[in-house]
This record gives structure tokens, sequence and C-alpha cells, in this order.
């Protein structure tokens, strides 16, 4: 072994890794968690993960509050029966105090967000009274407590506002600012590499020779990979064992995965297999039951994941949401999970042979009854269409134990680009 007696290559318990569910647990076994922390602004915290618990130092609320613009009425007021005047003594914006407390026959303006002054025992929406003059007409009968929004209701202190391990998207990055945290420790950013492999691949703004074609993988991968690690680009390489092998050999040593395309179907033009074990390193090409998808490749060179994902663009996009970007999750120190989609009626009927399981691209075209998605399947499909995938809002997954898909029939559906998925 060129690295030292630690390979992170793990033989797989069952030889063919030809469901999803097998090859996926296989993958997942050589990722351990990246070693070491930082601490980085709030502001720099998206797509970084918690490294450990983070504990709220105050309660949310911090003080009481208006929830609505009205008037603030004490105890001593809820009981009357409605309509009946009162006094307004006050008025309290949000960011502002209130000089003095409410005693029983009197009202306070409050805006929403205004702290709610000492007395004050529930905040009668405006749409329910009637200013007039100094006083105001109360035409409903509220309950105590009503439209007070109460400190720590949402937040009590000492809670893990942000638990450890968590991916910090939009919504972590609310409720650590709403606490008052404005640095964030976090787990070391994890570095990938990321080639596009085939001597017919020509990078963008260059004329192509006959049988070039653009490479459309690194495009497509590089945003998904950078949302979770920084990507070392390893740019196009050529189908060419002792090169692939020394490349490989030389950036082990430098990033925590590595992830390419194309090479893996076993060909005698395909060699990043023999690349890897010519690096010191040790991977399986293998065949999902994956439509689009086979040929696969995993393994390791030294400590570092190696995978290896199809030519065919849309097959290495489901390869990357299957098998790819769980890794790297793994990396990272997050849950890897085997994605899942929602439950989704189908419009039209979709043919699918059984033995595999299939993604299909598909446009949400409606709710049913219940509220349920409708998907209308984009045929014809295939690996290399990538017009069908853009026109598309997600990916229909249809299990390798069905036949065809009747209308009306569910299926799953894994939608494309949700606010915080990973
Ligand atoms: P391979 O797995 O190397 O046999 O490639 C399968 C198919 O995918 C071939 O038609 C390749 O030309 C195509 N392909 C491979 N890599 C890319 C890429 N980076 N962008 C677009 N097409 C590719
Ligand atoms: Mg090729």
């Amino acid at each position: 072994m060129i690295y030292g007696a630690y390979s992170c290559y793990r033989e797989p318990s069952s030889g063919s890794l030809s469901g999803i569910d097998e090859a996926f647990a296989w993958i997942i076994s050589l990722a351990h968690p990246v070693r070491g922390e930082e601490t980085v602004p709030l502001a720099l915290s998206l797509g970084r993960v918690a490294a450990h618990d983070i504990i709220a130092t105050s309660p949310l609320p911090r003080f009481d509050h208006a929830a609505m613009d009205g008037f603030g009425l004490s105890d001593g007021d809820l009981g009357r029966p409605a309509p009946f005047d009162l006094p307004v003594v006050g008025r309290v914006l949000a960011g502002g105090v209130a000089s003095s407390g409410l005693v029983t026959g009197g009202a306070v303006r409050l805006l929403t967000g205004a702290p709610v002054p000492a007395g004050v025992d529930a905040v009668i929406p405006e749409e329910a009274c009637v200013s007039r003059g100094g006083n105001v007409r109360i035409l409903k009968e509220i309950a105590l407590g009503a439209n007070i929004r109460r400190r720590g209701e949402d937040v009590s202190e000492g809670v893990a506002i942000v638990a450890g391990d968590t991916l910090i998207d939009a919504r972590h990055m609310a409720i650590l600012a709403a606490s008052g945290v404005s640095s964030v420790r976090v787990r070391r950013r994890v570095r990938v590499a990321l080639l596009s492999i085939g001597d017919e691949l020509r990078p963008p703004a260059t004329e192509l020779a006959p049988g070039q074609i653009y490479d459309a993988n690194r495009p497509m991968l590089t945003p998904l990979l950078a949302a979770t690690a920084d990507v070392v680009d390893l740019g196009l390489q050529k189908d060419h064992r002792r090169e692939l092998a020394d490349l490989l050999h030389g950036i082990a040593q430098e990033v925590d995965i590595i992830v390419s395309s194309a090479g893996v179907s076993g060909s005698d033009a395909d060699h990043v297999a023999a690349a890897v074990g010519d690096a010191g390193g040790e991977a399986r090409t293998f065949k999902v039951a994956l439509k689009p998808g086979k040929p696969l490749l995993a393994g390791c060179v030294g400590s570092i994941p190696i995978i290896g994902l199809p030519g065919n663009p849309v097959a290495a996009l489901v390869n990357f949401m299957l098998f790819a970007r769980p890794l790297l999750n793994a990396r990272n120190g997050i849950k890897a999970q085997r994605p899942r989609g929602q439950a989704a009626f189908v419009v039209e009927p979709i043919a699918h042979k059984q033995g595999r399981t299939e993604f299909v691209p598909a446009r949400r075209t409606g709710h049913g009854r219940d509220g349920g998605a409708e998907v209308t399947a984009l045929r014809p499909a295939g690996s290399a269409r990538l017009h069908p995938l853009v026109l598309a809002d997600g990916l229909i997954e249809i299990a390798p134990e069905r036949g065809g898909v009747s209308a009306g029939e569910t299926v799953e559906f894994h939608t494309f680009g949700t606010a915080t998925s990973t």
C-alpha cells in the first residue's frame, strides 16, 4: 500500500450489490466523518455542519410582547360584557418600553412586537375595537392571555436550538441569529476532488472536432457538491490508466473524497478501476439494478473514498443523488440516508419493466382530491437525454417489483431542489 496500513475499503458482504439499498449501505460504510473543527461567522455557516449542540443562552421570545396591533387590557376589564369604553392611557411601539404599568379601567395602545407593560393581561386586536378621541370602544370579549407572546414560549434557555451534526440551512441561521449567536463551531469543510473522464470531452468555448462533445457532468456536479464541500476541480481527464493513477495517487493526499464520472463500464476503454488499483487503492465496479444507472464504481484510495459515477449525465445525476451525496454527507458527519420521495399520483400510465428501480423525469401537473401531488412522466426519457430533466419538476421512482404503473396509482416523487435538501 502506498498510503500505509489504513484503507477505508471494506469487502461488501453481498457479492452482487444489485439492490439500491444494499449498494447504498456498502458505499456509505466507506466513509467516516472528517476530523477537525473551526469557528465561522454565522453569515458564513450555510452548508456547514454544527460540530456540537448549540445551546440557547437566552429565551425566545426574550420578553412578553404583543402578537398583534391592538390594545392591552387588564384582568379586571376582561370579564366585562362588551361593548364598553376605556380611556387610552399610553402607547408602546415595537422597540419601545412602557413608562408605567396598566391598572384596571384603562387601555394601552400596543403595536406588534411591543413589550407588554406590567398589568396587561390580554391584547385585543384593533379589528375588535374602535378608537374615539382618547378612548377605545371594546367590541368583543377576549380571553385572558390572548395575543400575548410569552417570554420563552418558543425556546427556553438551555435548550439545544441546533443539534450537533446538523447541516446548517436558512432555518438554523434564523434561530441562531434570533438567539444572538454570531459565530458557530462547525466541522472542517470537506474537500472533494471532481473530475470528468473521457477522450471525447472538451471544455466550453472550444471548437469541437468530429466525435467530441462538451463536458456536461462537471458543470452539473460542481454546484451540487459545493453546497456542502470545497470542490477541487481536476478538470477533464483522458481515458488513460497511467495518467489517472498518478492523478488519483497525488490528489488522495489533498482531499477527503473523490468524485469522477465515466470510464467505469468495464470496457477496454474504461480505466478508472485499474487506475485506483495502480494508485494503491481498491475499488469495485458493480451494476445496480437501476435505470438510468449502471455501472457504478466505489472504493478507496488509502483512507479516501472514491465514487465513479456513470458517464451519461442523467445516470450521473441519479447516482449522485442516491449514492454520492449521501457518501459526502457521511464524510461531513451528517446522517446519510437513502433519499426517499413523497407519495404522488400518476396521471397517465407509465410503462416499466420489472427487475430494476427506474427514475423517470416527471412534471407536477396538479393536485389530487386529497391534496396529494399528481405527476406526469416525461417520455421518452433516457440516461443521456437532458431536455426532459429541465422540463421536469422531479423524478418519479418506480420500484423494481412493479410492472407498469397505471393511472391513479401512487409512486415516489423526488422533487428537484427544495430549500433545505441534502
Ligand atoms: P462512459 O461511461 O465513459 O462509457 O460514457 C458513457 C456516455 O456518457 C458516453 O456517450 C460519453 O460520451 C458520455 N459522457 C461521459 N462523460 C460525460 C460528460 N462529462 N458529459 C457529457 N457526457 C459524458
Ligand atoms: Mg468513456
